[in-house]
């Protein structure tokens, strides 16, 4: 799967949670990919798990952005 495609479903999903037409499949779905992210960026040393950045890394930081 490409970047666009990856941007597509998400911008699906925007649109089918603004509209109240997501299939709870896809909520599953992407709630388990975020959760796949987070757990692939361990940022629970020094250093991120994944980029080897200083943790939290940018991804983390992303997250924790959206979710706040
Ligand atoms: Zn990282």
């Amino acid at each position: 799967m490409t970047h666009d495609e990856l941007v597509t479903i998400l911008n699906d999903y925007d649109i089918g949670l603004s509209n109240g037409m997501v299939h709870k499949d896809l909520v599953f779905a992407t709630a388990k990919a975020l959760r796949a992210v987070v757990q692939l960026h361990n940022c629970m040393n020094k250093y991120c798990g994944n980029c080897g950045m200083a943790s939290p890394c940018f991804t983390i930081q992303a997250i924790e952005k959206e979710l706040s």
